[in-house]
């Protein structure tokens, strides 16, 4: 008999949940609008209820507790999203499934997906970044989260800003911090235009991709990890990520040696499955 396994991609507009198997294929997909906990949650419930699950994997929006000894471990923790706020996710599914559930940030696992079943396949370090509503990015070293006291909040940091731009920023903790400068919602606030359907020749890509060469290159000194992976509606702009190497190189200047960069700084493998593919896997890893 095979093995079923449940994933959900809790994010801030939609959750997608998927049932698949322990060779990581998808065999069901369905996505709910994120509203309130009591509507969104009802729904995925339902919708595992009608399979014989052997274990689940959530990567959730957040922030989040991820610490196992913690009273609040499986809560959401201080989202802006207020009807999610202290939310008690993992609770609220144990109450309803009797199974081994993992947890972990979205981006978390989508950076385990590339890991187990895309770019990082083979290798033993990867970074993920999503640039799409907001920002946010996974480390893993040796198969293990890079974590301590909580999970990084790598969207959150600093950039030096291009000469050329004079926006506040749209970060509502910070202004001008990565996520305030170059997420969907920033690049729409500045130009007045939504990111797909922004010319290709239009100037701001420069500048968004002069930022996020900014975070190639830092996530490059902290963490030396064999590929970095950019997904997100953002990078969905194919000229993007060549100028964003581009603009690498310049800051890198030939003080570290990567890999080459045209595996060094790539899109997902798994296009718009990362997240899937490694809640699928991280719900494998609980039944081992
Ligand atoms: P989410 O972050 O909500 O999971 P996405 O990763 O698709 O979803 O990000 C949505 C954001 O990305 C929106 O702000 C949207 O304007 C922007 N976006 C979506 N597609 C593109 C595209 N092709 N080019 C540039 N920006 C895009
Ligand atoms: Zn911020």
């Amino acid at each position: 008999m095979r093995t079923l396994l449940g994933s959900i991609e809790a994010g801030g507009t939609k959750f997608v949940c998927a049932v698949g198997t322990d060779d990581l294929e998808i065999l069901e997909r369905v996505s709910f609008p994120t509203t309130t906990p009591e509507e969104t949650m009802a729904l995925v419930i339902d919708f595992f209820k009608q399979y014989d699950l052997q274990a689940i994997g959530i990567g959730s929006f957040g922030p989040i507790d991820i610490h196992e000894d913690s009273p609040t471990y499986g809560h959401i923790t201080s989202t802006p999203k207020l009807a999610w706020q202290e939310y008690d996710f993992v609770g609220e599914m144990k109450r309803h499934f009797d199974l081994p559930i993992a947890w972990t940030t979205d981006v978390n696992a989508a950076a385990y997906g590339e890991y187990v079943k895309g770019h990082g396949k083979g290798l033993s370090s990867c970074v993920y970044y999503t640039i799409g509503t907001g920002v946010g990015a996974g480390a893993i070293q040796n198969g293990h989260f890079i974590e301590g006291f909580s999970h990084p909040e790598m969207g959150h940091t600093t950039l030096r800003r291009h000469s050329d731009d004079l926006f506040e920023g749209s970060c509502p903790f910070h202004g001008d911090c990565l996520e305030g400068m170059v997420a969907g919602p920033a690049i729409e606030k500045r130009t007045g235009i939504k990111g797909q359907d922004l010319e290709e020749t239009h100037p701001f890509w420069e500048i968004e991709a002069y930022y996020i060469a900014q975070v190639a290159y830092n996530t490059t000194l902290m963490f030396s990890p064999e590929v970095i992976i950019f997904g997100g509606g953002v990078m969905k702009q194919d000229h993007m990520l060549e100028k964003v190497r581009q603009e690498f190189e310049k800051l890198v200047n030939g003080y570290v040696k990567t890999p080459p960069l045209k595996e060094y700084i790539v899109t997902p493998a798994l296009v718009d499955d990362p997240g899937t593919i490694g809640c699928l896997a991280l719900a494998k890893e609980k039944i081992r």
